[in-house]
């Protein structure tokens, strides 16, 4: 994608070069004939020629096509050579009045000479200047609104791509289905002579980050075919059935370039569920009318595989995911302990790390971490080492990245009023002591009242093993740790604050989802309360909307209370972490467990 950027930058450099010289040119030699003619005075007026003429003693004229100047030799001038020069007001009129004269039995000659080539040149360019900046400046407005520059806008971005399924770590299984894939795309002539039929679309679902993009890559650089690449957002600009060409002409171009990848990344962005709505959602519904139209389009020899990315494979219009379209889904999961400390190999191969570094190590640090994020870390880390002056990256410089990556950067400079930090160290000692109180919660590994991105403090906790389910129990107590924040500044300051307000949105997604997803409710049951419109909610009951919402209100409720008894119980303890908090602004596990045991 750079080197064509690149390739059509210099293309255009050089045009604008060229039409510098030549408009530069053509002033040269403007100005240079504009002299000329200056220099040529006139010497006898149009009136003094008519009456000359009147008299017989105009023994020839010259005059150039287009031009309004006139040579004119008179009869009584003693020097063969002398002529005279002069200006015509109408060129027109004066032809026929010596077309006249003639008529009437006068001899005069007036030569009409072919203008000169220059002449006639830079008389036309003056002309169509005007014209010229017209058509530049509409050519210039239509790309400033993303139409007209084909290479990016319309076919979407096409790539030979490099990457190998070596590069992408972990995620085995993901890449063991997209081999089959691979092997259509080397050949596909061999599996339709087999009569064998291969999925036309593909839906990678994971998380931002996970490495969909990254597989869509590997399986164009295994296969050894263009990789074109586009997202779902850029079909949805502006103007009006614009998506929907854009679709069109995309699939063109795919069908040109086969056996080759569309990778539309975001399919989110035009296949959710249609509605019958009007503007914006009606333009959407055309774009994912015409994908529709070419996902189904496909000649049996078109050897093009549509991948699409999206971290919300559950908002996707049902019509995208029937037979013969986007049929068949690989969801790409955030990687175990062994995909980390694998994706942390490839990306610190071109990194210098201290002696003591061990990556399973991060590995294990990191549960639930990304591949997108384990690269940043690393790069992160190499970027802290630079600017601490490391011989290598060393262990401190890499928990910096941790921090950085997760809770945002450190923000040492701001200043924070005395009464903010004693609300933050209560706050963030309320989530710890809490937390040290909940069997199911992991252990704190830093408190902190230093804010870092939008936090103003955070509390860490030990990573995780990695779980594939989580009880009831471990919500509740989740909910309680959540709350201690809350609970603390209410139970010290009388008071509460907006500093909760993360909390309370990860309580309430998480109160929520228990009931509805997972139907942890006991009056509601085990159903899933998940549904598209308000009318199939009503199947369980008209009054169901207020039953979720009584049901979320008690779980939060009493993990309130229950995070307001635990820390009554333990005031002392409480007033001593926020203490050492004002104090010593972080705290670290060691430190905070001493508070429990003295
Ligand atoms: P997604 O498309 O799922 O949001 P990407 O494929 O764009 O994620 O991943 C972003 C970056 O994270 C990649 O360019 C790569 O550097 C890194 N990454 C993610 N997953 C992996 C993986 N499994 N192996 C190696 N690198 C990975
Ligand atoms: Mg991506
Ligand atoms: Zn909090």
């Amino acid at each position: 994608m750079e080197k064509e950027n690149n390739k059509n930058n210099k293309k255009k450099l050089i045009m604008v070069l060229v039409s510098i010289l030549v408009i530069a040119l053509v002033t040269l030699i403007s100005l240079i004939l504009i002299f000329n003619s200056q220099k040529e005075k006139e010497n006898l007026a149009y009136t003094e020629l008519l009456n000359h003429i009147e008299n017989d003693n105009v023994e020839n004229m010259e005059m150039t096509v287009g031009s309004t100047t006139l040579k004119v030799k008179l009869k009584d001038r003693e020097n063969e050579e002398d002529t005279e020069k002069v200006i015509i007001p109408n060129t027109q009129a004066f032809i026929e009045l010596v077309h006249d004269k003639k008529e009437q039995g006068k001899e005069i000659t007036l030569n009409e000479l072919p203008a000169s080539a220059i002449t006639t040149f830079v008389n036309r360019f003056w002309s169509v200047i005007p014209t010229l900046l017209m058509v530049a400046l509409f050519v210039m407005l239509f790309k400033m609104q993303g139409l007209g520059d084909k290479g990016v806008v319309y076919d979407g971005e096409e790539n030979k791509s490099d990457v190998k399924f070596e590069d992408v770590a972990g995620l085995e299984e993901e890449k063991n289905e997209l081999v089959e894939v691979v092997g259509f795309l080397k050949n596909p002539k061999k599996f339709k002579e087999m009569g064998a039929k291969i999925p036309r679309g593909i839906l990678l679902c994971g998380k931002p980050g996970t490495g969909k993009t990254l597989l869509a890559k590997a399986v164009a650089g295994e296969a050894g075919v263009p990789f074109i690449a586009m997202s779902g957002s850029e079909f949805i600009e502006m103007f009006a059935g614009l998506g929907a060409s854009r679709v069109r002409k995309l699939f063109a171009k795919a069908k040109k370039l086969s056996p080759c990848i569309i990778f539309i990344d975001e399919i989110d962005a035009i296949g959710s569920r249609r509605t019958g709505g009007s503007g914006a959602e009606s333009e959407n519904n055309q774009t994912l009318n015409q994908l529709l139209v070419e996902m189904d389009g496909f000649e049996t020899d078109n050897a093009v595989i549509v991948l699409a990315a999206t971290n919300r494979p559950e908002m996707l219009d049902k019509a995208l995911l029937r037979p013969g379209r986007f049929d068949r889904q690989i969801t790409v999961a955030p990687p175990d302990i062994r995909g980390r400390e694998q994706i942390l190999k490839i990306h610190a191969k071109d990194k210098k790390f201290a002696e003591d570094i061990d990556l399973a190590d991060i590995a294990d640090d990191t549960a639930g971490f990304t591949g997108a994020e384990l690269s940043n870390i690393l790069n992160e880390a190499a970027i802290i080492a630079t600017v601490n002056d490391h011989e290598a990256i060393q262990r401190d410089d890499l928990e910096e990245a941790i921090k950085k990556v997760t809770v945002g950067l450190q923000k040492t400079s701001r200043l924070i009023s005395d009464k903010d930090k004693k609300l933050t160290a209560y706050h963030e000692a309320g989530h710890a002591i809490v937390s040290q109180f909940l069997p199911t919660v992991t252990n704190v590994k830093e408190i902190s009242i230093i804010p870092r991105g939008v936090a103003g403090g955070y509390t860490m906790y030990k990573s995780d093993e990695d779980k594939n389910y989580i009880s009831k129990t471990e919500m509740e107590e989740k909910l309680i740790s959540l709350l201690g924040g809350r609970a603390a500044e209410r139970l010290v300051l009388n008071d509460i604050s907006t500093g909760a307000s993360n909390d309370i949105e990860v309580a309430t997604k998480i109160a929520r989802d228990m009931i509805t997803v997972y139907g942890m409710s006991e009056t509601l049951g085990p159903i899933s309360l998940v549904v598209d419109t308000p009318e199939e909610l009503r199947l369980f009951g008209n009054n169901i909307e207020d039953e979720i919402g009584a049901e979320i209100k008690t779980l939060i409720d009493t993990a309130y209370v229950k995070a307001q008894q635990i820390l009554n119980a333990n005031m002392e303890k409480l007033h001593k972490v926020a203490e050492i908090l004002l104090e010593k602004e972080t705290i670290t596990q060691e430190q905070f467990e001493q508070v429990f045991k003295s």
